[in-house]
């Protein structure tokens, strides 16, 4: 960042143990370049059952094709409950319980294409409901079930929902406060019945185990999903059926996802990681999903990895920190022999982390980058190639990526209706070209928005990356939290990663404060390792090892915290600090949207 041009890491691999060597003769992707040569979406299409009668449904493709043949009863769904039950459901049971609940929905007068909101904490009556809703043509819209009421309310209000699945416990404390400024909302399905909606227990006991599914088609819409939100209000961004394709395609190519795998997905089915990849392609792909019904405990999760025989993890960040916090030595009992491999979304991955995946836990964590939007992981380190810690990998087959130049309005510069390609090593907005199969097809109820995303036949990503001469793209900031300081672009990624690798450091959140002579100066939040005290000849200790390592754009000023903002989702929110930094009130950080 200091040289836009010069990727600092791409020179550390890891792997040098021969895990990636000795993996590459059974991975799912081996040939990255001619797979992408011979790659077609349409050729791809031979891998979706499709509807007997024709057209294409998400339900069908996760279970109704399994139970038909002979996965029936193989383990769809093992559920850990906080208090250490486990409860396990096979393809059939998912079949017929989600074909129950479409029953219901259908009994409740729900029509096609209504959007169903569905807040639940991770419990198998989410993974039946998801289902049903798609069997049923009605379009899914998930939410955190940590969000307190007035999320909930603006979550509902802009899908506009017609009908809302939860639990009594959250009913009461999330929905019944706001219920009356919902009118578009008739109907309330409990999980554990109660007053203020239908008992779904009793509705489902009663309803028909057989369903004809609504016959969709792959342009039909099947699920809403709203963006983290980290850079202001979420965005609704609407799916169709037809993503099944990119979800079943991307979880064979960036997850290696096999045969027989125990598959754990850590991101909650709130957000459209746990949908995509916790939901819906590890069913597809006919293997085993774990679901935690508990939040991140570190012994917990190291249990569960062992107990399970955890074989492909896909997590986050945010959690590996902060399992990187709790220390090298692994609990005692664990036991990571079944693990094959680690990926890892949702925000940048320190390459301290990547070293850490491989030295402590016996394998690199494989970044992989998409978003909300795009519906499915379109850029991934791959099993069968050597990780660059801190980049983000190449794209995948049938993805093409590019790195445009961005004008002095910070849009896409086009010259004569044409997009403006930046160079090998130079900084711009990351796009896809538009086309794949798991695209948003709109934003809800903001058209023009959507068409703003869209130039020249390519999607732009909002994201700021450069693509090294070998192909890999490096993720530099979200536009709107880049820095601009004495001239120097600054990647606050960047800065947090180096300030990471000093061995004192959890975790780092880099924002500019305005200065009078560089416009910005950068600031750190430092969060530190358990048992290390803040002091003053650490603090000019991580100046000092900041100037060395990233020069002119060293972090000038070091503030010790406690805890860094994350958002719902885990990511660090910048814009949090930022407001705090400049005595903003924190409910105004959406006036910092686009802020210098
Ligand atoms: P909002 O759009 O509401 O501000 P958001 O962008 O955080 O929220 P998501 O769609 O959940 O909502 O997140 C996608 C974003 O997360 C990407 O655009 C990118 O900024 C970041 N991200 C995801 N994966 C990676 C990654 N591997 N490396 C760096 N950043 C990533
Ligand atoms: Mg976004």
């Amino acid at each position: 960042m200091t040289e836009p041009g010069t990727p600092r890491n791409d020179t550390i691999t890891v792997g040098s143990t021969g895990t990636q060597s000795s993996r590459r003769g059974r991975a799912n992707l081996r040939d990255y370049v001619s797979t992408c040569r011979e790659f077609s979406w349409d050729a791809a299409r031979s891998q979706l059952a499709g509807l007997p009668g024709g057209g294409l449904n998400i339900a069908y493709e996760a279970v109704d094709r399994h139970a038909a043949g002979p996965g029936a009863h193989s383990i769809a769904l093992r559920w850990l409950r906080a208090d250490g039950g486990v409860v396990e459901s096979s393809y059939a049971d998912l079949a017929e319980a989600s074909s129950r609940f479409a029953n219901v929905l259908r009994a409740q007068g729900i029509k096609r294409g209504e959007r169903i909101g569905v807040l639940l904490g991770r419990c198998p009556e989410l993974y039946i409901a998801v289902l049903g809703i798609l069997k049923a043509g009605c379009v899914v819209a998930p939410m955190f079930s940590a969000f307190g009421p007035e999320p909930v309310r603006q979550r509902l209000d802009i899908a506009g929902a017609a009908a809302l699945i939860t639990s009594e416990p959250l009913y009461r404390r999330k929905v019944a406060p706001i219920r009356d400024a919902l009118p578009a909302l008739r109907t309330v399905l409990l999980t554990d019945g109660g007053s203020g909606g239908v008992d779904l227990p009793a509705a489902m006991a009663a309803a028909d185990p057989d369903y004809e599914l609504t016959p969709t088609t792959a342009d039909d819409p099947a699920l809403l999903h709203f963006t983290s939100g980290t850079t202001g209000r979420p965005k609704g961004a609407l799916h169709v059926h037809g993503a099944v394709l990119a979800h079943i395609v991307t979880a064979r190519f960036a997850l290696d996802l096999q045969d027989g795998d125990i598959f754990w997905c850590t991101a909650d089915p709130g957000w459209v990681t746990g949908m995509s990849y916790g939901v819906i392609a590890p069913l597809c792909l006919g293997v085993t999903l774990i679901s935690d019904e508990s939040e991140f405990d570190a012994r917990r999760w190291y249990r569960i990895l062992t107990a399970h025989r955890v074989s492909v993890w896909y997590t986050a960040p945010t959690a590996l920190r902060m399992l990187m916090r709790s220390g090298d030595t692994l609990p005692e009992g664990t036991d990571l022999g079944c693990l094959r491999f680690i990926a890892s979304v949702g925000e940048p991955l320190n390459p301290e982390v990547v070293v850490w995946g491989e030295r402590v836990l016996g394998h690199p964590v494989h970044d992989n980058w998409w978003q909300t939007e795009t519906g499915a992981i379109m850029i991934a380190n791959f099993a069968a190639t050597q990780v660059r810690p801190g980049s983000m990998g190449r794209p995948l087959p049938g993805i093409e990526a590019a790195v445009v130049r961005r004008g002095a309005n910070g849009r896409a510069l086009v010259r004569d209706g044409t997009i403006d390609f930046a160079g090998v090593g130079e900084i711009g907005e990351l796009a896809l070209r538009a086309g794949w199969p798991s695209m948003f097809r709109a934003y809800w109820d903001q058209p023009e928005r959507y068409q703003r995303c869209f130039v020249d036949g390519w999607y732009l990503s909002g994201d700021l990356a450069r693509r090294d001469g070998d192909g890999y793209y490096w993720f530099v900031g979200r536009a709107d939290d880049v820095i601009k300081s004495a001239g120097h672009l600054v990647g606050p990624f960047e800065v947090e990663s180096a300030l990471m690798r000093h061995p004192a450091v959890a975790e780092a959140g880099v924002i500019g404060t305005p200065d009078p002579v560089a416009g910005e100066v950068v600031k750190a939040f430092v969060l530190l390792r358990s048992g290390v005290r803040p002091s003053e000849e650490l603090r000019s200790e991580l100046t000092a090892f900041g100037r060395r390592a990233l020069g002119a754009v060293a972090p000038k000023q070091v503030e010790f915290v406690s805890s860094l903002p994350h958002t719902r989702s885990g990511k660090v929110m910048r814009r949090l600090l930022k407001a705090r930094e400049l005595g903003l009130p924190e409910g105004d950080v959406s006036t910092l949207e686009g802020a210098p």
